[in-house]
């Protein structure tokens, strides 16, 4: 479902040498304007039907080694539906995350999660962590799960669980969806708000029920395709500011994405079609620093604040702690968050929310040749604060709202 109509449906090799029957098929498939299929037919000083046909075969797929089908997003709906319990949290947790972004609810959001998921075990332990202290802090601190699935490479590597679920570069990707949809609703069931990263439009709508907010990544905020999904998304929606550090893309994008946009995609029953979006409103950026450099000081803030009001736009900046704010290194993690806190304490209005790298150990660790090796709960992707850290990151933020709040 997720090729274009010019794709064959069945898996199929295709390369260079392949089968003729494979080649009339991608032929009667594609849409490619067939007069211009004739005139290269007819200037060809030999017209037979089988030299055009691998004059075609020449001319795609070359670097294309197979297709294969998966489910649309009906299908997978119906093989691992969304519960009752699932849709009032994630309903409760998206009404929430806009009502912050209009002030109508006071609380300080943070998004709290691994890296990146490539576990299920080790997904729902730290949920459930999480979600018992959730509880203590839940007046004056939104509390949200990153649970991201999708990894942007600045190389290569590992592209996460829904690229590669089992780490082993097989690359199954069909159950790499329905793990990453089982997490999300085991996670949403437990009470808990999700938030996760889109990397590939395909992968939203097979995910999009089950999340609360999603981010567009630093490599990504620039590119017309998320703009124009993101105006379609149904959930409040961050955008990272590039990695080379530079903040107006993220406030484009926002003003992009704001807009109706028509472009190209796929219907729940995987058939191409034109989109119609409406413009989505709750979005905003985020600040991750850039070039090694972090961009949370208050100098920086002020600097996207002036960018955010010569352009009209809301004053909603979330910070991440991680990435260039922390120069990559987990442990200052911790310093940005205080920094966060004391800009509260002075008054600041335009943060409302921070995310923590966090996993249940701290570090990270490589995906070693035995999968069996793997440390439980330490993140393969970015460096991490483990839960303790995390923990008492969260009651600080949750001290410090608490008093700000009753002496305002
Ligand atoms: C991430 O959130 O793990 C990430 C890759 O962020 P960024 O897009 O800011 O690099
Ligand atoms: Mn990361």
């Amino acid at each position: 479902m997720c090729s274009s109509p010019s794709f064959p449906t069945s898996t199929s090799k295709l390369s260079s040498k392949n089968s003729s029957r494979n080649s009339s098929k991608s032929n009667s498939d594609n849409s490619f304007d067939n007069s211009s299929k004739h005139s290269i037919e007819n200037s060809s000083e030999n017209s037979s039907d089988k030299n055009s046909e691998n004059t075609l075969e020449r001319l795609i797929n070359t670097n294309i080694a197979y297709f294969k089908p998966l489910i649309n997003v009906s299908e997978m709906r119906r093989l691992i539906p969304q519960s009752k319990r699932s849709v009032t949290v994630i309903k409760k947790g998206r009404q929430a995350f806009k009502n912050v972004l209009t002030q109508q609810d006071h609380r300080f959001v943070v998004i709290t999660g691994p890296c990146s998921i490539h576990d299920y075990n080790a997904a729902i332990a730290y949920a459930e962590k999480l979600k018992a202290i959730t509880a203590e802090i839940s007046d004056e601190i939104l509390v949200i799960m990153r649970v991201y699935f999708e990894k942007p490479r600045t190389t290569v590597g590992w592209k996460g669980l829904i690229n590669d679920p089992h780490l082993d570069d097989s690359f199954q990707i069909s159950d790499g969806l329905k793990m990453a949809r089982k997490i999300l609703l085991k996670l949403s069931e437990l009470g808990l708000y999700t938030a996760t990263e889109i990397l590939d439009p395909i992968t939203a709508a097979y995910l999009a029920e089950l999340v609360c907010w999603v981010a567009i990544g630093a490599r990504t905020t620039e590119s017309q395709i998320h703009r124009e999904m993101v105006s379609g998304l149904s959930t409040p929606v961050g955008f990272k500011n590039s990695t080379q550090g530079d903040i107006d893309v993220a406030v484009n994008a926002t003003r992009s994405s704001a807009l109706p946009h028509s472009f190209l995609g796929t219907d729940d029953n995987g058939k191409v079609s034109i989109i119609r979006t409406n413009g989505n409103q709750n979005t905003h950026i985020v600040l991750r620093g850039g070039l090694n450099k972090p961009n949370y000081y208050s100098e920086e803030i002020a600097k996207a604040e002036h960018k955010l009001n010569l352009r009209g736009l809301p004053l909603r900046i979330m910070i991440d702690c991680s990435h260039d704010n922390s120069g990559k290194n987990h442990e200052k993690q911790k310093w940005v968050t205080r920094d966060i806190i004391k800009q509260k304490q002075k008054g600041n209005h335009s943060i409302f929310g921070l995310m923590l790298e966090s996993h249940l150990y701290p570090g990270n660790q490589k995906i070693p040749p035995n999968i069996s090796d793997l440390k439980f709960g330490v993140s393969i992707t970015d460096k991490c604060i483990g839960w303790d850290e995390t923990k008492e990151l969260l009651y600080e933020l949750h001290k410090t709202f608490k008093s700000n709040n009753r002496t305002s």
